[in-house]
């Protein structure tokens, strides 16, 4: 059976004609872990205003690195078209990142596209994106009156001078809490703000960020600095373990454990004992949640990826510019997902043998 799925996906790949089909579409299909495919992430540009030193390191993304070329990107009409193919397929969750998905120009318009989209019975699917905030003060209200009703806004420090030191080009943090403003002037909720702990570089700004959204409604998610790629050097000892962060918060501000909204949450939830709101920790390495994952990546090309440290993606781009029906390339994209064992977290835990040459987070955003 394995060898069938993958010699039909190779022949599936350019050039091969597609596979037949009766014309229905596949609906939910399981992994090799019996996961479903739920969420679905898409990547509108590779490109990025910041330099976060743990996802865009200058040193390998500085001024001679190519980035992809406008022409080579999805048009919004083909990622429309794919991210309905999937919603047809049991995708309900669809989050746009990047690189800086702000920077995709005219990123409304494909807002506005997506947020049409509906499940098969009938449900609005769950749309959200993942900003640097850098432009969000001038975007938000175009954004919600397209149909973008969550946000995520990744936000590592409140102090200025640590906030510029980790996006290394020296942007500075009030622009950013000014975008977090307008995101809540536009009616955004939930709000999402995602911190990047590395040990050493901003840890100190854990509670500040905690304190500084209690109350607010907003909802500050402390995430554990992640080997992506290949590029950010990467090494175990510069996480701060999420029990110790959350030790930490606790100390000062008592918590208490929420139960996940839904299977598969990355995020284990906490709320504030005095009625100070909710928090959450994402700990993707002290604590593998691949078992849940149903996570797909589109990266800006129109490359498949089945796991946030893939090593290599499903080309589509040949499939939807070379006539390919819905229903030739949902078959492709079941075969691929039922094809999938992807759990690299976990094997990461069991010091299992790694892949080597992953691919960056800015390209298949996070
Ligand atoms: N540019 C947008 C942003 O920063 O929100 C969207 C893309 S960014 C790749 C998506 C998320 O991945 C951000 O919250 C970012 O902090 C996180 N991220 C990037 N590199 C990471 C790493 N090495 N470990 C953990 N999270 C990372
Ligand atoms: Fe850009 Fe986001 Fe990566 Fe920072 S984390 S470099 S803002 S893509
Ligand atoms: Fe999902 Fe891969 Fe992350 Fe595991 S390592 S949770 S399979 S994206």
């Amino acid at each position: 059976m394995q060898r069938k799925i993958i010699s039909i996906l190779t022949e599936c790949q350019p050039g091969i004609s597609p596979p037949d089909t009766a014309g229905d579409m596949p609906s939910t299909v399981h992994d090799r872990l019996a996961r479903p495919m739920r969420d679905l992430r898409i990547s509108v540009t590779d490109r990025c205003n910041l330099r976060c030193v743990y996802c865009m390191p200058k040193q390998v993304f500085g001024k001679d690195f190519r980035f992809i070329p406008h022409g080579e990107m999805l048009s919004f009409e083909e990622i429309t078209r794919l991210a309905g193919i999937f919603t047809e397929m049991g995708v309900e969750k669809i989050r746009l990142t990047g690189g800086e998905p702000l920077m995709r120009r005219h990123v409304e318009k494909l807002v506005e596209r997506l947020a049409g989209l509906k499940t098969p019975d009938g449900r609005d699917i769950d749309l959200t994106l993942t900003t640097n905030g850098s432009l969000l003060a001038k975007k938000a209200q175009s954004l919600y009156d397209a149909g973008l009703k969550r946000i995520t806004v990744s936000l590592d420090a409140l102090d200025d001078r640590v906030f510029r030191r980790m996006n290394d080009v020296d942007f500075p943090v009030a622009d950013v809490l000014k975008g977090i403003e307008a995101a809540q002037a536009a009616g955004f909720s939930p709000i999402k703000v995602n911190m990047v702990v590395k040990r050493g570089m901003n840890d100190g700004e854990i509670l500040p960020i905690a304190r500084y959204f209690r109350h607010t409604g907003i909802i500050p998610r402390f995430i554990e600095y992640m080997d992506v790629g290949t590029s950010n050097g990467w090494e175990l000892g510069e996480i701060i373990p999420s029990d110790s962060l959350l030790a930490m918060i606790d100390a000062h501000m008592p918590l208490y454990p929420l139960p996940p909204n839904y299977p598969g949450e990355t995020a284990s939830r906490w709320r504030y004992r005095d009625g100070g709101g909710e928090i959450g920790v994402i700990a993707s390495v002290t604590k593998a949640f691949c078992g849940d994952c149903t996570r797909i990546r589109m990266s800006t090309v129109g490359r498949l990826y089945t796991c946030l440290f893939a090593t290599d993606g499903f080309d589509l781009k040949p499939l939807i510019r070379d006539g390919w029906s819905d229903a030739q390339i949902a078959r492709v994209l079941a075969l691929h997902w039922q094809n999938r064992d992807s759990r690299y977290s976990e094997l990461r835990s069991a010091n299992t043998d790694m892949p080597g040459k992953k691919v960056e987070m800015s390209y298949i955003g996070g």
